[in-house]
């Protein structure tokens, strides 16, 4: 079978392997039809990534179909429509024991630590996929993941109905934090330097949109809000200078969400933190999302099929990567089929 493998920083190639095969009663054994090509991805390729190994079959966001499931599973039957959840975790330290298995002091995910999604067959333990409704496709399935990082950022925010959610940055997390934060009730603002993700923002249903080049954001945020600040900030931007930008935009008593993986420093004083008694907290991957986020998928409260800008065979993956890197503002999600 054909598997996409990031040899070492810098060079993808189309490997052929031996399919896999079922070792323990507990795993499935899954035919991948659909797979995300994500930022995290990219930085794996580009060797950015400061937790991905190599050589490295990268993939994280992957639909399929179950071909065999083994002796002792128990809700995965062969012909499931599945998602993949990407992490596996120790569940005996701290993070596991307090719900947190995302933060698991042995993690590993699939494509970053583990080989992942861009092959035509995996085998994982059942706990690893989700099934998910018969009449979905698979285009719309496989956003379901990158929809799990937005609901846990939300999640993360503390996101309440009637709260003013500041979202930087109109990516696909960005845009996805946007959703889950409508869902929960919240206004939604959202900032980015491209005119048409902006407007492509607007249509997903943010309240205001903010040109971080072209206006000032923090004039512009604090109109908005009557002086106060938005409740909630997402920075789905990550830089350095976007992390100080939130501290000092959030609203008193708000929370600010940091997605970044950067390692720099940001300058960010105490003052505005104790004096409006700030929260700020990461969020990474996601924690007990995955029910929830399907369960919209299913009902068809989510129907972001308009995310996904282009479709790749696997074959093509060097195109689709030459695509993100030469047109960033034209690509909304790019997928690959199997
Ligand atoms: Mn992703």
């Amino acid at each position: 079978m054909k598997a996409v493998q990031v040899v070492r920083p810098g060079e993808l190639r189309i490997v052929e392997r031996q399919e896999p095969a079922i070792q323990h009663g507990g795993e499935v054994l899954m035919k991948v039809r659909m797979a995300g090509i994500c930022g995290s991805d990219m930085h794996i390729y580009h060797g950015t990534s400061p937790v991905a190994t190599y050589p490295r079959v990268i993939g994280h966001e992957v639909v399929g179909e179950i071909i065999e499931v083994g002796s002792e599973t128990e809700r995965i039957r062969p012909g499931d429509k599945v998602v993949l959840e990407p992490i596996q975790s120790c569940g005996v330290c701290y993070a596991c024991r307090a719900g947190r298995r995302n933060v698991c002091e042995q993690l590993q995910v699939y494509g970053v630590h583990l080989d992942g999604g861009y092959q035509e067959y995996m085998v994982v333990p059942e706990r690893n996929v989700h099934k998910i409704a018969d009449h979905l496709d698979w285009q719309t399935g496989v956003l379901i993941e990158p929809f799990t990082i937005g609901a846990q950022a939300a999640w993360r925010g503390d996101v309440r109905p009637g709260d003013v959610v500041f979202i930087m940055g109109a990516g696909p997390i960005g845009l996805c934090a946007l959703h889950m934060s409508k869902i929960r009730g919240a206004t939604c603002i959202v900032s980015d330097i491209s005119d048409a993700k902006l407007a492509y923002a607007a249509e997903l249903g943010a309240d205001y949109t903010l040109h971080a080049r072209k206006e000032n954001i923090r004039t512009a945020l604090l109109q908005f809000t009557g002086g106060l600040g938005p409740n909630v900030t997402i920075d789905a931007v990550c830089t350095e200078q976007t992390f100080e930008e939130a501290v000092d935009v959030t609203s008193v008593a708000g929370r600010v969400v940091v997605l970044g993986f950067g390692d720099s420093p940001s300058r960010i004083p105490q003052l505005p933190i104790t004096k409006k008694e700030l929260t700020v907290v990461g969020s990474r991957l996601q924690s007990n999302q995955f029910g929830y986020v399907i369960d919209l998928f299913n009902q068809g409260v989510l129907q972001p099929q308009s995310f996904i800008t282009h479709r790749y065979p696997i074959d093509e993956v060097h195109r689709a990567i030459q695509l993100i890197e030469t047109h960033p503002n034209e690509v909304r999600k790019v997928i690959l089929e199997f």
